[in-house]
């Protein structure tokens, strides 16, 4: 991959690194990057069986999603997360993280790290791990591996799991990452608690967001996770910690296993107080917030110059719009996603 060099984007005389702050006075040091909308899964709450997925030619490169990471990282960066659609689908994704891993060493970058599915993981955990890779988030909303199958419609849990286990051997610590279904997994909240914790693994439980069509009912699938909370308490103790991951999960230690619990809640409590985040999906789209429609073209500008003003014009613009919050509502009333883009073209 040819790549600009990180002198040529921090001499520009508009990357000066005071940081990107919104007008709301937070600083967005955290970008999670869509480098694909395609996946080798059709999670239900997620897409819908028969997806259409945009042109390649539409795609940045990854020669320009290393320059548009690394514009981020100039303006003030410290987390970039890889996500898709599955990240690990998209050809030669490895050369982008050994590139991107360049500014770990430098240190201007705190952590790369990436969301996966799983499924091409036993793969690719040795090479994620040479390229600086730490910590990754995995993806297993059931243990049952029928219920995967039903949950994926094409997934195969054997093969995450093995995904899991060569990660740990790489030494790569692995978060697991469960999206609470009603009448789907919430009977195994528990198992879910000992496995992830019996294997050191810390376990976020993530509640269903109303983004994009999926061909189904999402107040069938949408479980809150202030319930789910509730009715662990009749089994375990868990205990307020102020443990952070530069996320928007709130986290609980539970005493009885000592492992970490992580509860993300867009939908019961509004966590956009505390928002660092911004996303760029895989056509260069920046997205200011999750729950809401406003975007910024950075494919036009990253293309119309070699130069970097322009982009970096583009993002400070961008981030002078970003909005104070999202509210998402599920009900039957509402049967529109409030969002009409998926969660795989956003990046999750
Ligand atoms: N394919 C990878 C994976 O599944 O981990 C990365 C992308 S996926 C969009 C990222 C995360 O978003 C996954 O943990 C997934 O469960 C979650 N997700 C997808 N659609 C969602 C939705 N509508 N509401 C809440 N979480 C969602
Ligand atoms: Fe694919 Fe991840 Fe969406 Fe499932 S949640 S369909 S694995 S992008």
């Amino acid at each position: 991959m040819t790549l600009t060099s990180p002198a040529a984007f921090s001499d520009h005389p508009t990357a000066q690194a005071s940081g990107l702050v919104d007008p709301f006075g937070r600083h967005v040091t955290y970008l999670r990057v869509s480098v694909t909308d395609r996946c080798d899964f059709r999670c239900v709450y997620c897409m819908s069986e028969h997806m259409s997925f945009l042109p390649r030619k539409d795609l940045l490169t990854l020669e320009e999603l290393d320059r548009l990471c690394s514009a981020f990282v100039v303006k003030g960066v410290k987390k970039l997360r890889i996500t898709g659609g599955e990240p690990l689908v998209r050809k030669n994704i490895i050369s982008l993280f050994r590139s991107l891993s360049r500014h770990l060493e430098t240190g201007r970058l705190e952590e790369l790290t990436l969301t996966t599915n799983g499924s091409q993981l036993e793969k690719y955990a040795g090479d994620l791990k040479a390229a600086g890779v730490r910590r990754i988030n995995v993806s297993i909303d059931t243990l049952d591996a029928q219920k995967f199958r039903t949950i994926t419609r094409w997934g195969d849990l054997s093969i995450v799991l093995k995904g899991v286990e060569a990660a740990t051997r790489a030494g790569i610590g692995v978060k697991i990452n469960a999206v609470a279904l009603k009448g789907v997994n919430e009977d195994e909240i528990d198992d879910l608690i000992r496995f992830a914790h019996g294997a050191g693994h810390d376990l976020t439980l993530i509640e269903t967001m109303p983004l994009g069509d999926i061909e189904g009912d999402r107040t069938d699938q949408y479980l809150p996770l202030s319930v789910v909370r509730a009715r662990l308490l009749d089994r375990w103790t868990l205990e307020d910690i102020p443990f952070r991951t530069g996320g928007p999960a709130r986290y609980v230690r539970v005493k009885e296993t000592g492992g970490r619990l992580g509860f993300i809640t867009p939908m019961t409590h509004n966590f956009c107080e505390s928002c660092n985040r911004v996303r760029v999906t895989c056509t260069g789209t920046l997205y200011m917030c999750l729950g809401q429609e406003d975007a910024a073209d950075l494919r036009a500008p990253l293309r119309e110059s070699p130069d970097n003003g322009l982009l970096f014009e583009a993002i400070d613009a961008a981030i002078a719009r970003k909005p104070k919050g999202h509210d998402f509502i599920i009900d039957r009333r509402h049967q529109r996603p409030a969002v009409a883009r998926h969660m795989s073209v956003t990046g999750g």
